[in-house]
């Protein structure tokens, strides 16, 4: 028994009962091994997503992120990819969105680079479809994740991860 470090465990699970196409969303709390600081908790919560069908594509990821994260802070935001490897994803990628607060000028929040890292994603392996049972080729999907908390450290301008879980009821009353 192992406290689980990520949601994609609900990833196959979901994959083995049902068949696309699907769009499902994936919160829960996971755990790690970390030397805690700022901006590295024990505790937190991931957000997943994995969308699967049969012309799903990198463009439906960088519409459906460029929508949620502008909802999510209510203003225009752009997403940009950077090639990265995760093994149950081909081709992997990690995300960034432009600085929420100087939007993509450079200001100290982003390092000066104008743009904020948020999570990773890719388009999901077929060698995952074929694990799944489903017929091979037929299928193609994208799935993300990022950490919760690290996304309202962003919107509401919280210095450090540790508030979230550190039992003082004046963080939490703000809200
Ligand atoms: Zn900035």
């Amino acid at each position: 028994m192992i406290l689980r470090t990520q949601t994609s465990s609900v990833q196959v699970r979901y994959m083995q009962t049902h068949k696309p196409p699907f769009r499902i969303i994936i919160p829960g709390r996971v755990f790690r091994q970390e030397a805690t600081d700022a901006s590295h908790e024990h505790t937190f919560h991931q957000f997943e997503a994995l969308v699967v069908g049969e012309k799903v594509s990198v463009a439906n990821f960088l519409y459906i992120a460029e929508t949620f994260f502008s909802q999510f802070f209510g203003k225009k935001l752009n997403v940009r990819l950077r090639p990265s490897y995760f093994p149950f994803v081909e081709p992997g990628f990690e995300f960034d969105i432009s600085c929420t607060n100087c939007e993509g000028k450079g200001c100290s929040s982003c390092k000066q680079t104008g743009w904020l890292e948020v999570g990773g994603a890719g388009m999901v392996h077929q060698n995952v479809f074929e694990a799944a049972g489903y017929e091979k080729g037929k299928y193609q999907g994208f799935a993300w994740g990022f950490g919760l908390e690290r996304l309202a450290m962003m919107k509401y301008k919280i210095d450090d991860i540790r508030h979230f879980h550190g039992g003082d009821v004046r963080f939490t009353r703000q809200f």
